[in-house]
């Protein structure tokens, strides 16, 4: 059912500050930055391996990554697993009990279709699923 961790959200209050940090201290790359307005936010991917982080800059006080902010300040904001079937990965997890905040795909980032599973299911651990298109490297 899960393929591998596609990648470790961290929410920051300043992107390009964040962004010259971690390649900085970390020597990472910074393979692009994408504004996905469906979740009010501002993303910077910077690749580790087959996987990558992903900082995110709320886009307004009304995004959820504001709330997250002004609540838990920054750190780790969600993980993300790659699935191979997410339609059914959300039906079976919905089958076991698991709260999911969304029951069907959305669009994230690079118009991916995506899912939120709820934290308090998971030991407070915000989870994204994701299922990787053809057209995906
Ligand atoms: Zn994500």
């Amino acid at each position: 059912m899960v393929v591998k961790i596609d990648h470790i959200a961290i929410a920051v209050q300043n992107l390009d500050e964040a962004i010259k940090v971690y390649k900085e201290a970390l020597g990472l790359e910074l393979a692009g930055e994408e504004e996905v307005p469906e979740q009010g936010v501002r993303v910077a991917f910077l690749p580790i391996g087959d996987t990558r982080l992903e900082l995110l800059e709320p886009l307004s006080s009304e995004s959820p990554v504001a709330k997250f902010l002004e609540k838990r300040g920054e750190g780790i904001h969600h993980i993300c697993l790659e699935v191979e079937d997410l339609e059914k990965t959300l039906a079976e997890l919905a089958n076991k009990g698991v709260k999911l905040i969304d029951e069907k795909p959305r669009l994230g980032a690079h118009g991916r279709k995506m899912a939120f599973v709820h934290p308090k299911s998971l030991h407070g651990v915000l989870l994204e699923l994701y299922q990787k298109e053809e057209e995906d490297d």
